[in-house]
């Protein structure tokens, strides 16, 4: 993958934290020749260290002040509450004309924290590239992360038009589909398709934990596929996540509430040995499962004829 004209898309792009994305971003901007110059701001010693190490970088800073003043491009690559931190010390020393952008889980909260610390001189176009592992730190990033996934933009309506083509090129060079979006819808649609789901597996690990009756090691013994896959994703990052919890609040009680109503019908169903109405659902979620292999194979066979 690589943009169409082989030059690169920006001269200087500045990535702000360099942990899984980051770094990931880095990576696939070397690797795709997407800009001229990558430089990276780290908050620690180690990161910086590491980072400079692995080398994917051409200048690693100890002050985001320094990265992002010649950046063509700045992306905000930190966990989504360290945002207005970062913004209240780089916002005004962005390069007027510039595009700034993020990379956070939630649009809503990270839209309010920025927008109000910059100038009208800076394209601001909010994103989510929906790629990623349970793992973190400038050493688990890697360029093919965001090869046939998502990205989320969510601009605002009057959003220069020259601009977010732009970005839209640069994350389809990465190897991404853009999708564009509110950030209302965003966080809806993300709450009950991630946010959820985490939440889920963050408490059964949880609960299985504390249980008195079924020790801890049976359960690390008997963990069977289902379990498992729950402690995968129960595993990543903690500071990540209780910032998206915190960050998108209402959508995602909204969903819980619906998906606490239909875990009691389900309970009740259990209880009333109503086999029809399980084995009816278990029915419905097997055909969804089959209708996203399906798509996710329709998009293999398409990018293979797009090759030839
Ligand atoms: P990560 O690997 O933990 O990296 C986060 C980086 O942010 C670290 O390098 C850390 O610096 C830096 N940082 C933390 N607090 C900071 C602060 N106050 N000021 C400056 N830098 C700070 O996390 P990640 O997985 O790359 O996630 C980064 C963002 O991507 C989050 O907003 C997340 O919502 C979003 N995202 C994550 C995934 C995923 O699956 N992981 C997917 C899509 C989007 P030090 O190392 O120096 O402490």
């Amino acid at each position: 993958m690589s943009n169409d004209t082989n030059k690169p898309l920006f001269n200087v792009v500045a990535i702000i934290g360099i942990g899984l994305i980051g770094s990931s971003i880095a990576r696939a901007i070397k690797k795709y020749g997407l800009a001229s110059k990558v430089y990276g701001y780290a908050k620690t010693n180690s990161t910086r260290d590491t980072a400079k190490k692995l080398g994917y970088m051409d200048e690693i800073y100890d002050n985001a002040i320094e990265t992002v003043k010649d950046a063509d491009l700045t992306i905000l690559c930190v966990p989504v509450g360290a945002n207005l931190s970062v913004i209240m010390r780089i916002g005004e020393h962005l390069k007027p004309g510039s595009i700034l952008t993020d990379v956070g889980s939630v649009k809503g909260s990270v839209m309010k924290d920025i927008e109000p610390h910059i100038s009208k001189e800076i394209i601001f176009i909010p994103g989510h590239p929906i790629a990623g592992t349970e793992f973190s730190g400038p050493e688990s990033g890697f360029a093919e992360i965001f090869q046939k996934k998502w990205c989320i933009l969510t601009p605002s309506d009057n959003c220069i038009k020259v601009k977010l083509n732009l970005l839209i090129s640069f994350w389809e060079s990465c190897g991404m589909f853009v999708d564009v979006m509110s950030a209302e819808h965003h966080d809806l649609v993300l709450a009950i398709t991630s946010h959820v789901p985490h939440l889920i597996a963050y408490n059964i690990v949880g609960t299985a934990s504390d249980l008195e009756k079924v020790t801890r090691s049976e359960v690390t013994k008997y963990a069977a596929g289902g379990f498992r896959d729950f402690t995968r994703i129960a595993s990543s990052d903690p500071v990540m996540w209780r910032d998206i919890f915190l960050n998108n609040k209402d959508a995602v009680l909204e969903m819980l509430g619906r998906f606490v109503e239909d875990l009691t019908a389900l309970q009740k169903a259990i209880r009333w040995s109503e086999g029809d109405k399980l084995e009816e659902l278990f029915v419905k979620t097997r055909e969804i499962r089959k209708s996203i292999i399906l798509k996710e194979n329709e998009t293999d066979n398409l990018n293979e004829e797009n090759k030839v």
